[in-house]
């Protein structure tokens, strides 16, 4: 079995081309439209205020370990929990945990 390199509670960056929440569009956060001087629910985000963003492209997010998944075989995966909108990211292989910025941006303009 391979040696765990990150450890439960670290600070660390993560690059990912996974879906990602995000400030809604539409709304701007806020969860709610106005329309001829009425309010109503956002369309695009149900009100949440946040929305889904599926732009395939691989980014940089900073986070937080939360859990880390060693499967049968000995591959070890990890759950972040994202700085930004503290949503849970799952299934992150090591290769794409970095402990500075600088590596993760290297790393991310290689995935592009
Ligand atoms: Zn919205």
């Amino acid at each position: 079995m391979d040696k765990i390199k990150y450890s439960r509670g670290q600070k660390v960056f993560v690059i990912s081309s996974k879906p990602y929440r995000d400030t809604c569009d539409i709304c701007k956060g806020v969860g709610e439209i106005k329309l001829k001087g009425r309010f109503y629910t956002c369309p695009e985000c149900d009100g949440n205020g946040k929305t889904y963003i599926y732009n395939r492209k691989w980014r940089i997010f900073e986070g937080t370990i939360k859990t880390i998944y060693i499967n049968e075989a000995g591959s070890i995966s990890y759950t972040v929990c994202s700085k930004l909108n503290g949503d849970y990211i799952d299934s992150i292989d090591e290769c794409d945990i970095f402990i500075d910025k600088k590596s993760a941006l290297a790393a991310c303009r290689k995935r592009k």
